[in-house]
């Protein structure tokens, strides 16, 4: 098909309550399926098994505020005292080359790049119940039960925003979710709005059969 009938990649952002499993379910999404993920920068230590480039690229504050100053972040925020922010050039040559690209970064994140990418499609992970939740927390057996009502209470102020994302999937069954995010994910490339210069290009070959 010629060249004129590509389009640009979307623009996925996910994001979801801490402990939700977001985490495997992009994982997941990566290896099964292939998808193209975007790697944060953040001032946060790596926790065991992180590795530099693949979890996050990790830095030093003053590179990470550097690159702010340099403009190179489409978004950044700072969350439980580090910063975290996605790199603009992979983004922007992933959509451009009409690549997807997934974003899973936290809710703040999320909103403002909608303001930039008002194409953009959100996807909220929650859980079935916050009780669900707390017990998922605590079956980690990772955090203190500190750490646990801190996220929860994070769980409520992301709460407040779940209403402005597009789709909010309830992660019950791990394969199920994968499975449903796959599908949301496909529907919307198709949507009309993402078509157009296909349409567009299909038009042109149309008003041009005799050269076929
Ligand atoms: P963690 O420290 O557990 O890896 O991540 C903490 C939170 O930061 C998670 O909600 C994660 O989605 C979010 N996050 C990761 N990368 C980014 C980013 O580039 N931008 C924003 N806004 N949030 C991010």
């Amino acid at each position: 098909m010629a060249d004129k009938n590509a389009k640009r990649g979307s623009l996925i952002v996910i994001s979801g309550f801490s402990g939700v499993g977001k985490g495997t379910v992009v994982k997941r999404l990566v290896s099964d399926f292939g998808y193209n993920l975007s790697t944060s920068a953040t001032t946060r230590a790596p926790r065991e098994g992180e590795v530099n480039g693949r979890e996050y690229y990790f830095m030093e504050k003053a590179e990470f505020e550097n690159l702010i100053d340099y403009g190179g972040f489409i978004e950044w925020t700072q969350y439980v005292e580090n910063y975290y922010g996605t790199p603009k050039k992979y983004v922007e040559e992933s959509l451009e080359e009409g690549r997807d690209i997934i974003l899973e970064i936290e809710v703040m994140g999320a909103l403002n790049v909608k303001k930039q990418f008002p194409d953009a499609l959100l996807i909220f992970i929650s859980a079935p119940s916050i009780r669900e939740l707390k017990n998922r927390l605590s079956g980690r057996g990772t955090e203190s039960e500190e750490t646990i009502l801190k996220r929860l209470r994070k769980a409520t102020e992301e709460a407040e925003d779940m209403d402005k994302y597009d789709y909010v999937i309830v992660n019950d069954d791990l394969e199920e979710c994968i499975n449903t995010v796959d599908s949301v994910i496909r529907s919307y490339s198709c949507r009309r709005e993402n078509q157009m210069e296909y349409i567009a290009g299909i038009k042109e070959e149309l008003a041009d059969i005799d050269k076929l």
